[in-house]
């Protein structure tokens, strides 16, 4: 389901989260709202029938995520994404990366340019990993929305 992260059920994705935690994850989501001023606000898509895990065997199973902008022309591609995703292990994680298309000699079809994990533990509270990588990603978005800056930033060939 896609929608605003105010539509997001956040106590059936997260089943062991409290109230104190939405309130949580809703702060850092305004963070990134306010990030993205003068554009669309992120867009948010879940999936309930994610929120136990559904095994090993899916990769890394998106719980809930966004791609805060997004852009691709078909020819051309920029994302900031930041997900929250059931490791291979069964444990939650929180993933933010930078996507870029390739234009190196070997086709690799894209490039994370960037990219964290956080992992949901004993050490680390979904909302802590959730505002870790929520800092990282408004960080990224301080930075040009230009594909090229990026390729040249992670050492690839421009466009
Ligand atoms: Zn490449």
């Amino acid at each position: 389901m896609r929608g605003s992260f105010d539509d997001a059920p956040l106590t059936a994705l997260f089943p062991l989260s409290t109230t104190a935690d939405a309130d949580s994850l809703n702060q850092a989501v305004r963070t990134v709202d306010a990030a993205c001023v003068g554009r669309d606000t992120a867009d948010w898509e879940w999936f309930p029938e994610h929120a136990a895990f559904p095994g090993a065997w899916l990769g890394t199973p998106v719980v809930l995520g966004a791609d805060v902008i997004q852009h691709a022309d078909g020819v051309d591609q920029l994302e900031f994404l930041l997900q929250v995703v059931w490791t291979e292990a069964g444990q939650l994680a929180v993933d933010a990366a930078v996507n870029v298309a390739c234009w190196c000699d070997t086709d690799h079809a894209t490039h994370d340019v960037d990219a964290i994990r956080l992992e949901i533990g004993n050490d680390t509270s979904l909302p802590e990993a959730f505002r870790a990588g929520v800092e990282r990603l408004t960080s990224w978005l301080a930075a040009p929305h230009n594909a090229d800056y990026w390729r040249a930033r992670a050492g690839l060939p421009p466009r």
